[in-house]
């Protein structure tokens, strides 16, 4: 179990990246992965560990998390990196907009173009939506603007 996957790990495929940011009673995120990667060992409040073995970057764990703070990274693509967020805004994006990739503290970092935007009755009002970013940030975007 680890909290950040290795180098090896992160050149293999899409990778989850939990960012839980207190200790709380919650774990949605646990009985929400098909392959049992994540898990909270010990008292509920304690945070979750990542089993990068078992984690294929599947998605489905983003929409079930209260807190929104699970992110999906993909850094395989040759020329830029794949982040994937949970989305509770409306109107969604499209697939082929383009935005404005802002860091953990709400700053502008990056223009980003929409890859991929999943949707569905069961993730709870909350849509998973996929960006490319540059390569170098791609554990520093986690949110976006649209542009208008
Ligand atoms: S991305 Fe898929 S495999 Fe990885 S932790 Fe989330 S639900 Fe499990
Ligand atoms: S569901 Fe989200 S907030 Fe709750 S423990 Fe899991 S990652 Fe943290």
């Amino acid at each position: 179990m680890n909290t950040e996957p290795s180098d090896a790990r992160r050149k293999e495929g899409a990778y989850v990246v939990i960012e839980c940011p207190e200790k709380i009673p919650c774990d949605p995120c646990v009985n929400a992965c098909p392959n049992e990667a994540i898990a909270i060992k010990g008292s509920m409040i304690e945070l979750p560990e990542v089993d990068y073995e078992r984690c294929n970057g599947c998605l489905v764990c983003i929409p079930r998390c209260p807190g929104l703070a699970i992110f999906v990274i993909d850094e395989t693509p040759n020329d830029h990196s794949i982040v994937y967020i949970p989305y509770e805004f409306l109107p969604r994006p499209q697939k082929g907009d383009t935005g404005i990739g802002l860091d953990r503290e709400g700053k502008e970092r990056c223009e980003v173009k929409i890859l991929k935007v999943l949707d569905s009755k069961k993730f709870d009002h909350c849509a998973v939506v996929g960006f490319s970013v540059p390569k170098e940030l791609a554990n520093e975007i986690r949110f976006i603007k649209l542009k208008q």
